[in-house]
């Protein structure tokens, strides 16, 4: 393993034939395992499946789709983690929530020994890929809450044998002092807070791109994927970035991008079965199709994890679009959304990840805000910048022309006024009382 750009040789490089079989194989003692979970007892019996009836890969279908509506019903009714563990919280060793970014109940995740060894090695597959090696000092600017965030990196980056610097809760700028300190060369964070970082190194006169920080390994938001924002993170540290996808629900990530950078995030395909459907139809999309991403997990030992319905879209692309040689299919892109992220304006979609992607193209704006408000009877969309150059010409007419010519308000924010974020931003605010139908 040593002098190999993979984690795991032997299942990284194996075909599309041998992966299939491997997985149906995880897939009939996963569905086994399920049966002790009064959920899934439940759910199988009411589509009339019965995990015998596994013959293929194919026959995947037949599972019910599980919703995060029906995990937090559980909830619920049988608090405080539900009926879908198999493990009860004597035998497990970890809880785990959602961050409740949107308000509502966090999710409880509750973990053995055994998921938290596979949520280990599943990092592993990605720190290792993206080039993460025992001479390594990883940084990890996280405040080790209940939120799961990088608990599973730093068990990775440990189990490499890199030197974790745990980063905890302390301010932004003693975190910078300790990346330096330390002569960190990873940093894990949220990609809005590799920028606060680097805004904050600029204001105390640090030269980021002079420090021996070499890779950033990204995670918890889409942004990671945006071009344009990983073009200015990489500017600001002068180091590469490699993005990561995860959730609480499978406990770890499912998703990294390798050392090759394929413009998107291979699929840890020996480890999880991942599925792209219509969101409406629950039919399987194509290759290239952006759909609903569907995930079953084979290491969540504590919470079997079937079909589970994420809300992400993605688009899947065959393996050998990257050069790197894995067997592992890509969701180019990264994450491109949530199914339910987009706002209708005026009849107009408008979507986080395509404003992002405008706002980002001005490396002067250090934050920013997008309300959607009413007024009247009119809804408008208000874009607040923060950007000491003053808010620049072309914004409002670059958003506008991608956006069939609806008009966005540019507004300059005083300096430090907008929020900031230590994990997931929360940027666009929705301000409308009433919904304008159908926003889907
Ligand atoms: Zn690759």
């Amino acid at each position: 393993m040593l002098g190999s750009p993979y984690w795991n040789p032997k299942t990284e490089t194996l075909s599309r034939a041998e992966l299939d079989s491997l997985r149906l194989a995880k897939l009939r003692v996963l569905c086994r395992h399920a049966m002790s979970s009064a959920h899934y007892r439940r759910a199988f019996a009411q589509a009339g499946f019965e995990p015998d009836q596994l013959r293929g890969l194919g026959d995947l279908r037949r599972i019910p789709l599980l919703t995060r509506a029906e995990w937090m019903h559980g909830q619920e009714v049988n608090p405080p983690f539900g009926d879908l563990p198999v493990t009860t919280p004597e035998a497990a060793i970890r809880v785990h929530t959602t961050s409740g970014t949107s308000g509502s109940t966090p999710l409880r995740a509750l973990d053995t020994r055994q998921d938290w060894a596979w949520v280990a090695e599943m990092w592993a597959y990605g720190l290792w890929g993206a080039g993460v090696r025992a001479h390594d000092t990883a940084y990890i600017a996280f405040g080790y809450g209940s939120f799961i965030g990088f608990w599973g990196l730093h068990d990775a980056a440990q189990r490499i044998g890199a030197l974790v610097v745990p980063g905890g809760a302390q301010t932004t700028g003693s975190r910078l002092r300790q990346i330096l300190d330390f002569g960190a060369t990873v940093v894990a964070s949220t990609p809005t807070y590799a920028l606060r970082l680097a805004e904050e190194a600029v204001a105390l006169g640090i030269d980021l791109p002079a420090s021996p920080v070499r890779r950033l390994i990204l995670s918890g938001e889409p942004a990671g994927s945006i071009p344009e924002t990983r073009a200015l993170i990489e500017r600001a540290w002068g180091a590469a970035v490699h993005d990561t996808a995860g959730m609480t629900e499978v406990g770890t990530i499912t998703t990294f991008e390798c050392a090759h950078h394929p413009g998107g995030m291979h699929i840890i395909e020996d480890q999880v079965i991942e599925e792209v459907l219509d969101p409406l139809t629950l039919e399987p999309v194509p290759y290239g199709v952006v759909g609903e991403r569907v995930v079953t997990s084979f290491g969540r030992a504590g919470i079997p994890l079937l079909r589970y319905r994420t809300a992400d879209l993605v688009e899947r692309v065959p393996h050998d679009v990257c050069g790197c040689g894995r067997g592992f299919d890509v969701y180019r892109g990264g994450i491109l959304g949530r199914a339910d992220d987009m706002k209708l304006i005026r009849g107009t979609n408008v979507y986080p990840r395509a404003v992002e992607q405008i706002v980002r193209q001005f490396p002067d704006i250090t934050e920013f805000q997008v309300r959607f408000e009413r007024t009247g009877i009119r809804d408008e969309v208000v874009v607040r910048v923060e950007s000491p150059t003053g808010v620049p010409a072309d914004l409002g007419r670059r958003l506008s022309e991608a956006h069939e010519g609806l008009k966005f308000r540019v507004e300059q924010a005083e300096p430090d006024t907008l929020p900031r974020f230590e994990l997931k931003a929360r940027r666009f605010v929705d301000t409308r009382t009433a919904p304008l139908g159908a926003t889907r």
